[in-house]
């Protein structure tokens, strides 16, 4: 009778605790593999059947378990893990708690095959509802393999209650995504259905994350580095442009366990803030490396979530290191300009010895320190470039037997017209315009391609964000001031963006209860309809903030702007082209709209003569 006394508490408080460790097959894969992991496995093998309901097995090559061990595996808070309860605030590991294989064998069919490096012979167990039903030693490779079978198969209400094959499905990938991201230097393999669904080797997290998403990820990466007294910061996030609609493949580990942050999440959107739209979201996969006693350890190692003694401070460092990988990125459209022959000038001149990354680096970091660091850059380069033209103009004309210092025009002779006169074009006009849409120039390293619109767009956008700080624009009068009459809201909007709209250069008296009389609007703007420009600001304000809960200032900066970017179809002369180019290349952020789309692209050498070879 005692036995009976004892047993029967023991499986209900299996079952109970099955409840909360197994929720569904993917939860069993996570534990498989953690253990596989603990176990320290080289290569693990996962393989599903019927999104893991009828099975879920892992093989690994760890190292193994004793038959006594093997047995013990099974017994709850059984656990190699721990020796002293304080272990529990130290571990690393992920599971801890010795449930999970007790759990699992109390909801399924469960077969263990198991065996230590330097002996011959393995052990086989068997286990069904948490009785043992075979215990037996067997032939079987070094490691372990753990198959579990007919999940919940004695939880009839448990098994109903299963999402479709489909949902289980990408609730088991999910979790081998996060296992397999966090161990770049464990192979895996993963087998549904008896297809190959990953064969991931060996090797750099930038690898594993090509071959677990895709092969286009290789260009969308960029490194994250970043060494605090409080936490190291590292991994991989994902260039603006390929943001998505869709949240999803967005990563963060905590020393090497996966766990889900919102407040952390909002850092890293924080950062890529005016770089893609609001409703995209970035890829990411950062690892936080920190004192384990600083997080917090109350919380159920099946769950996600966790606490953070310094959240704050967590926050500002994730929100900066991004930031400061984004900017890397973005200051210098590096990728893309990097062979350009205004770098290559720049560093050949200042003899360094430097790598490309850390070049770019030190210029972010020099740049940084000034006011407008786009404009420095750029400018600084591009006077660079003006003043190798001069040496090969300097060097043509002593070709021609001229002085070098005169100045080009007027020595030309006039047999060499045609000639110069190409000559001078290309050097008086470095832009040409495409169907009235978009600015073409010459790079080294091939063409960029500037979207005229959206290079406009960001212009005036940094442009009306600096009015705002600074001194007012400069207003001019109109010639008849017009009336206009508002409803109630918009009377009442105009009213308390008053002060903002009057720096951005209008000028405006409210008249009776629901009208303006405009008398003047930024002198840039004078040639455009006023009444048009004041009306579509309105309107943009609005549908900005209620779509995109911009702050006011950003949200008046964004939606002049969108109201008065050149549009397509407006004609540039060469000079105006010239001017749009080094503008937006002067921008902070050159590369996006506000609205996180792309102002321009380079088409390279390489690709342009792709297009011609045999
Ligand atoms: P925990 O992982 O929390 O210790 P588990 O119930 O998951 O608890 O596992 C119990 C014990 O079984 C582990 O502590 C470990 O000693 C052993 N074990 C489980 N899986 C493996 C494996 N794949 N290889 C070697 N030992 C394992
Ligand atoms: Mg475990």
């Amino acid at each position: 009778m005692d036995d009976v006394i004892r047993l029967l508490p023991e499986g209900i408080a299996n079952q109970i605790a099955a409840g909360e460790v197994v929720q569904r097959p993917a939860s069993v894969v996570k534990e498989l593999l953690e253990n596989a992991v603990d176990a320290g496995a080289k290569s693990i093998e996962l393989i599903v059947r019927e999104s893991g309901k009828s099975l879920v097995q892992v093989v690994d090559d760890g190292v193994g378990m004793s038959t006594t061990d093997a047995r013990m595996s099974f017994e709850r808070h059984a656990t190699s893990k721990i020796t002293q309860s304080e272990d529990l605030f130290r571990i690393r590991t992920m599971g801890f708690r010795g449930e999970a294989l007790a759990s699992i064998a109390a909801v399924a069919q469960v077969e263990m095959r198991t065996r230590l490096h330097d002996q011959e012979v393995g052990t086989e167990i068997v286990v069904q509802g948490s009785e043992i039903k075979k215990h037996e030693p067997i032939a079987t490779a070094p490691g372990t393999s753990i198959g579990v079978k007919n999940l919940f198969f004695n939880v009839p209400a448990r098994r109903n209650f299963l999402k479709s094959n489909p949902v289980e499905y990408r609730h088991i990938s999910d979790e081998f995504h996060r296992v397999a991201l966090a161990y770049p230097d464990i192979a895996f393999t993963f087998f549904n259905n008896d297809a190959e669904a990953y064969r991931l080797e060996r090797g750099k997290l930038s690898k594993r994350i090509v071959q677990l998403f895709n092969r286009n990820y290789q260009q969308q990466l960029i490194p994250v580095e970043e060494t605090t007294p409080d936490v190291k910061v590292q991994g991989y996030i994902g260039k603006p442009e390929y943001a998505k609609k869709t949240r999803g493949e967005q990563f963060f580990f905590v020393n090497g366990r996966y766990i889900k942050n919102n407040y952390l999440n909002h850092a890293v959107s924080t950062a890529y803030d005016k770089l893609i739209p609001d409703d995209f979201h970035p890829f990411y996969v950062l690892f936080l490396e920190m004192d384990p006693a600083r997080v917090d350890i109350n919380v159920h190692p099946t769950k996600t979530e966790v606490k953070f003694q310094d959240e704050r401070l967590l926050y500002g460092i994730i929100l900066s290191s991004v930031r400061q990988a984004l900017s890397k990125f973005n200051v210098s459209p590096s990728l893309d300009f990097d062979s350009d022959v205004n770098f290559e000038y720049f560093t050949s001149r200042r003899e360094t010895m430097e790598t490309p990354s850390d070049r770019n680096y030190e210029r972010f970091r020099a740049i940084d320190q000034q006011e407008d660091r786009g404009a420095l850059n750029w400018e600084k380069l591009y006077d660079i470039a003006k003043r190798e033209d001069e040496d090969v103009r300097q060097q043509a004309q002593m070709e021609m037997g001229m002085e070098a210092d005169a100045p080009t025009t007027m020595r030309v002779p006039s047999g060499m017209a045609l000639d110069r006169e190409a000559n001078s074009a290309t050097e008086a006009s470095k832009s040409l315009q495409l169907h009235g849409r978009y600015v073409v120039r010459q790079v080294k390293s091939g063409m960029v391609i500037i979207d005229q619109s959206a290079a406009h767009e960001r212009i005036l956008f940094e442009k009306y964000l600096r009015t705002l700080d600074g001194a007012r624009a400069t207003s001019q009068s109109c010639l008849f001031p017009q009336q206009l009459s508002l409803s109630d809201g918009d009377f009442t909007l105009v009213q308390e963006l008053r002060q903002e709209i009057r720096q951005l250069g209008f000028d405006f008296e409210t008249f009776g209860s629901r009208s303006i009389v405009l008398t003047g609007v930024p002198a840039d703007l004078s040639n455009h309809n006023e009444r048009e420009i004041v009306e579509g600001l309105i309107e943009q304000f609005k549908d900005n903030r209620d779509k995109l809960r911009l702050e006011q200032r950003e949200n008046l900066a964004r939606a002049l702007a969108t109201r008065t970017s050149i549009s397509r179809g407006k004609v540039l002369d060469n000079k105006e082209a010239d001017e749009l180019i080094d503008q937006l290349f002067a921008c902070e952020q050159p590369n996006y709209t506000p609205n996180g789309h792309p102002t321009f692209v380079v088409l390279g050498l390489d690709q342009i003569a792709s297009y011609f070879k045999k």
